[in-house]
């Protein structure tokens, strides 16, 4: 019998379109003699829009679209969405694979609905996404873990409106410049800044608020861009070591999605006491979240040999052609391959659970 995934993608997300690049991909990849797709497509204002089922590889993200959705109500948060075929057809989803990127997606709130409704899914749990979204919770939790990283504040939007000089001296006393200010909870360095002096810091919090009500702000450091791969549940294994090497001042949102001319090095040139450093600490860093599926970490690698662990990110660009995937294909995992893998990991955990 063929193992029946719904997958959902789109998302209400500033990181939206990654994921529907991300949704056609995955449906071109899968083996249809062994799973039956059945999209899910979120709006990006957070409708929830029941797709066809796929008997082939999708052409374009039109074609994951479903035109006949009048039986389902708006938003569509019911068990009926989570059917193989129509409401009546009383066959449920195998497993669910939540393609969503940023907030209403990778952080653990499609997650916590999918446990109401008790239907295995791939990637990680509500906890481990939640935390690992906000990159403030993310860091307090590496930093009692011991792991080493760049020093960092934070601040809310109204205590940045009550007195905005006070949050800036604070920063300019612990920090520093250049400092990268960021929303505490999204991703694909939507809303990030470098800041590298008083002025472009005002600008950069203004950025950063518009995204979310609370920013991270952190001490800037010249370092190598280092990027592991997890993949596993408790017993978590790491793929060879990528390195990214921005064409720009930093990586930002053009720079990877836009621009095209970041280069990837896999395998990166690094020691063997270095990889072997940076899978301990990726474990660590998975372990202390309580990750189970995939994640990809990200290193810096300073001048002396320093690594400080930067963030994990539990549902990284998934494209053939993103970071992960290619750290896995290096590996020796191929990318139709990764995805079964995650989608055995995602029912490997539920059937645990019970
Ligand atoms: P994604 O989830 O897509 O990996 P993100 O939005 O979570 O990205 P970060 O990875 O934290 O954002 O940062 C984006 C980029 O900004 C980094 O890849 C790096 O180029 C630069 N950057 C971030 N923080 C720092 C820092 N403290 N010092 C130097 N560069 C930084
Ligand atoms: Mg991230
Ligand atoms: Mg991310
Ligand atoms: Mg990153």
């Amino acid at each position: 019998m063929k193992t029946r995934i719904g997958l959902l993608y789109g998302g209400k997300s500033a990181e939206h379109k990654v994921s529907m690049q991300t949704a056609l991909a995955v449906t071109k990849a899968l083996d249809f003699e062994k799973f039956e797709i059945y999209p899910i497509y979120i709006t990006e204002e957070g409708e929830w829009v029941k797709g066809p089922q796929l008997g082939a590889p999708a052409e374009n993200v039109k074609a994951l679209e479903f035109s006949d959705n009048s039986n389902l109500p708006t938003p569509s948060f019911t068990p009926a969405l989570f059917q193989a075929g129509g409401a009546e057809s009383g066959k449920t989803l195998d497993v669910i694979f939540p393609l969503l990127h940023g907030p209403n997606g990778e952080d653990g709130t499609v997650q916590g609905l999918l446990e109401l409704l008790n239907l295995p899914y791939v990637g990680n749990g509500v906890l481990a996404s939640a935390a690992g979204m906000d990159k403030i919770v993310m860091k307090n939790v590496f930093a009692q873990a011991g792991l080493p990283q760049v020093d960092y504040v934070s601040a809310l939007r109204t205590e940045w409106e009550k007195d905005s000089e006070k949050v800036y001296a604070q920063v300019e006393e612990r920090l520093g410049y250049p400092c990268f200010v960021k929303p505490a909870n999204l991703g694909s360095s939507v809303g990030i800044s470098k800041a590298s002096n008083k002025q472009e810091l005002e600008e950069a919090f203004k950025e950063a608020f518009q995204f979310d009500r609370k920013i991270i702000i952190e001490q800037g450091v010249v370092a190598r861009e280092i990027e592991i791969g997890v993949l596993g549940n408790d017993e978590p294994e790491c793929s060879v070591v990528g390195e990214i090497v921005p064409k720009k001042d930093f990586y930002d949102y053009k720079a990877k999605y836009e621009d095209g001319d970041t280069a990837m090095i896999i395998p990166a040139e690094i020691t063997d006491q270095q990889y072997a450093d940076l899978k301990e600490m990726a474990i660590t860093a998975f372990k202390a979240l309580d990750c189970s599926g995939l994640v990809r970490a990200d290193f810096f690698l300073t001048k002396d040999g320093q690594l400080l662990i930067n963030e994990v990110n539990t549902m990284p660009g998934f494209t053939p052609f993103s970071m992960f995937p290619l750290l896995w294909k290096h590996t020796g995992v191929e990318y139709p391959q990764l995805i079964e893998k995650l989608v055995n990991l995602g029912i490997q955990r539920h059937a645990e659970k019970q």
